[in-house]
């Protein structure tokens, strides 16, 4: 897969630009919002960092064997420690003996079994980056340790890496990057020298948009929640169209579940809890985030919403779900449609609202 630069991702470039010229720190802390391409700017700094031939700028070369190196993953003196889910949805591929990670933190044996991939940066992949930050460079440019995001390490994990952060290894460097730094241990980002880098604009994120092809730009950046213009690339790319995430609320009301069967069940639940907190926005006198151009209704049962954020918030933030996946998100729907349901029939038939009026309440089923 190829590695987006500065080029393809202009936002980055004048963060970029201040980091090769102003940070001599060991140790940076990237503050990069989600989708917002945080990965690409740590793989950025570290080609940098371990190119034979920068320019005068500090730019690496994109030419010599140890950019094609980076740019392909497979730089010895560069380690990217991440959760293994998102390892794999990243195609870092093991090359080394990272594949050793998820069985040395105590995971079930078998490597190529379908185990459930850690969400988290658990202390053996800490401690073995430790090791091979101890092991002479490869090409002599020093090494550099990306973590990815920080904000996944377990405490365990954290604070075995706070040594290395305090007296690191003859030449390493650590780039930790986070959308969220608060969520780190105040002993992490003390030992880090902090760079924010801003979301990308409105505008610059639909001008890249339409360069990567995705059609109906707009609707899905309000979909990720604006200011994430990767993740709604990713989303489209996962099969989410302009007209797909219009529907959605009047489908999910009529209990058809088309437009988001065509979703992984992450991004379908997602779909959900941001339907959900718009929902809750409006009926609360506010606007819509997710879908502005929806016209959701403004009376629901606020018992009812309530009890439909609070069942998706059980499971959203947990990518790893313990039971059928499926069948949570057809629960979650049937409980989305009785909400709205119940006001359609409310505003189809005035009358309907009359207690008598409606013996097959939702509730019965
Ligand atoms: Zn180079």
């Amino acid at each position: 897969m190829t590695m987006l630069t500065e080029r393809e991702l202009p936002w980055l470039a004048a963060p970029l630009h201040a980091i090769r010229h102003h940070e001599r720190s060991h140790a940076l802390l990237l503050h990069v919002g989600e989708g917002c391409g945080g990965f690409e700017l740590a793989l950025r700094v570290a080609q940098s960092w371990l190119c034979e031939h920068p320019d005068d700028a500090a730019r690496p070369c994109d030419q010599c064997p140890a950019c094609h190196l980076v740019r392909s993953h497979h730089h010895a003196d560069l380690r990217a420690v991440m959760p293994e889910a998102l390892r794999a949805e990243l195609r870092w591929l093991a090359d080394s003996d990272d594949a050793a990670e998820g069985a040395a933190s105590g995971s079930e044996s078998g490597g190529t079994s379908k185990r459930k991939l850690s969400s988290e940066i658990v202390v053996g992949a800490i401690r073995q980056a430790i090791d091979w930050a101890h092991t002479s460079s490869s090409r002599g440019r020093g090494k550099v340790l990306v973590l990815f995001p920080a904000d996944a390490m377990n405490e365990i994990a954290a604070n075995a890496l706070l040594k290395t952060l305090e007296e690191p290894a003859d030449g390493l460097r650590l780039l930790l990057c986070t959308a969220e730094p608060q969520r780190l241990l105040p002993t992490i980002r003390s030992r880090c020298q902090m760079v924010r880098v801003p979301a990308p604009d409105t505008a610059q994120s639909l001008a890249w948009l339409r360069q990567q092809g995705v059609e109906g730009a707009e609707v899905l950046l309000h979909a990720v929640g604006g200011g994430q213009p990767l993740r709604a690339r990713d989303w489209a790319a996962a099969g989410l169209s302009a007209e797909v995430w219009t529907q959605l609320p009047t489908q999910i009301a009529a209990g058809d579940t088309r437009g988001l069967a065509l979703l992984p069940v992450p991004q379908a639940l997602q779909a959900l809890l941001r339907l959900c907190h718009d929902l809750m926005a409006v009926n609360a006198g506010g606007a819509a985030r997710f879908f502005p151009k929806a016209n959701l209704p403004r009376t629901l049962d606020s018992v009812a919403l309530n009890q439909w954020h609070a069942a998706l918030m059980r499971v959203v933030p947990h990518d790893d779900h313990p039971w059928n996946a499926g069948l949570l998100l057809e629960a979650l729907v049937t409980q989305g449609r009785q909400l709205l349901q119940v006001h359609h029939r409310g505003a189809a038939h005035p009358r309907a609202e009359r207690p008598h009026a409606s013996p097959h309440r939702a509730h019965s089923t």
